[in-house]
């Protein structure tokens, strides 16, 4: 799915407490989708190497909007696809063409250049729109798709999770990662539970349908509580009702990324040379994409746009 991305951000809320923060998320149009934008946020990139989390879960459920993203471009990430509910085609660059449904995953690596689009045949799908950077090791390398169509599931007492990247407990999912990170899609039974933290990730804990107390910090359904590296635990309270939340976490970037439109690079003149490749039609760097939806042009950078 597309950005884009711009600096504006509702707020953030600081709980006074060390090493936990909560910051609103914000509402954005995608092609005419609404979404929740929970990352990134004011003065925050990146929670590991997670870049981009966007929440498709249309706030008027009685009329929800039809899920049409037409091809546009990626480089430097990969996406993460997973759905609540209804289903979507994704189709790519490299001819795949592959519907997704609730408890799959879709990872597509950009590399140097994937383009994509994405469909939903029915009103109402919902589910939750990720981007990972990838690092400098495998950004400049060969776009790539992986679907799964089962990932593990780790049950306890208090609650369960799927594990659609990295580990937790004793499973692994079968997705690529780049670099050392984890996302969870967790769901909590009544009471508080604690879970355990690698102290060297940083984590962002984002619920989906009840507010959720994190340590003593209050997060409210589409919100962001973030966490920084050093504990090896925490507790998650979703009170008597239970409740769902996407936990996402990783070993620190380490490196500033540079972040627009539908790309992520490191420099502007990187994404310059997207942009320019994508409006060329480039087909060398951005193949054509099996789907009936229209091209989505990118707008000009904002450092070009005024310079002709
Ligand atoms: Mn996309």
């Amino acid at each position: 799915m597309s950005g884009p991305i711009d600096e504006r951000d509702i707020g953030w809320v600081n709980e006074g407490q060390i090493g936990v923060e909560v910051r609103q998320g914000r509402t954005a149009n995608i092609g005419g989708f609404e979404v929740v934008r929970v990352l990134p946020t004011k003065g925050r990139r990146t929670i590991g190497g997670w870049c981009f989390v966007d929440l498709m879960i249309p706030p008027d459920a009685t009329d929800p909007d039809p899920l049409e993203i037409g091809p546009h471009p990626h480089i430097g990430l990969a996406t993460v696809t997973w759905l609540f509910s209804g289903e979507a085609l994704h189709s790519d660059s490299l001819g795949t063409e592959q519907v997704i449904r609730p408890g799959q995953l879709n990872l597509m690596s950009a590399g140097h250049g994937i383009a994509h689009a994405e469909l939903s045949p029915e009103e109402g799908v919902q589910g939750a729109q990720m981007w990972i950077a990838q690092p400098e090791a495998t950004r400049h390398g060969e776009p790539a798709f992986e679907h799964h169509g089962e990932l593990p599931r780790v049950e306890w007492a208090q609650g369960e999770a799927m594990v659609l990247v990295g580990s937790f407990g004793e499973a692994t999912s079968p997705a690529r990662a780049d670099t050392e990170l984890v996302g969870l899609d967790m769901t909590l039974r009544s009471g508080p539970t604690e879970i355990e933290l690698r102290p060297d990730f940083e984590y962002g804990v984002i619920p989906l349908d009840s507010s959720i107390k994190l340590d003593d910090a209050i997060v409210e359904p589409g919100w962001l509580g973030l966490v920084e590296a050093g504990p090896d635990r925490i507790r998650l309270d979703a009170g008597a009702g239970g409740g769902r939340l996407m936990l996402v976490g990783g070993e620190p970037l380490g490196e500033r990324i540079q972040m627009w439109w539908n790309f992520v690079a490191r420099s502007k003149e990187e994404i310059t040379g997207a942009w320019e490749a994508w409006q060329a039609r480039d087909t060398d760097r951005f193949g054509p994409v099996p789907s009936r939806l229209a091209r989505i042009d990118a707008p000009p950078p904002p450092w070009l746009a005024g310079s002709d």
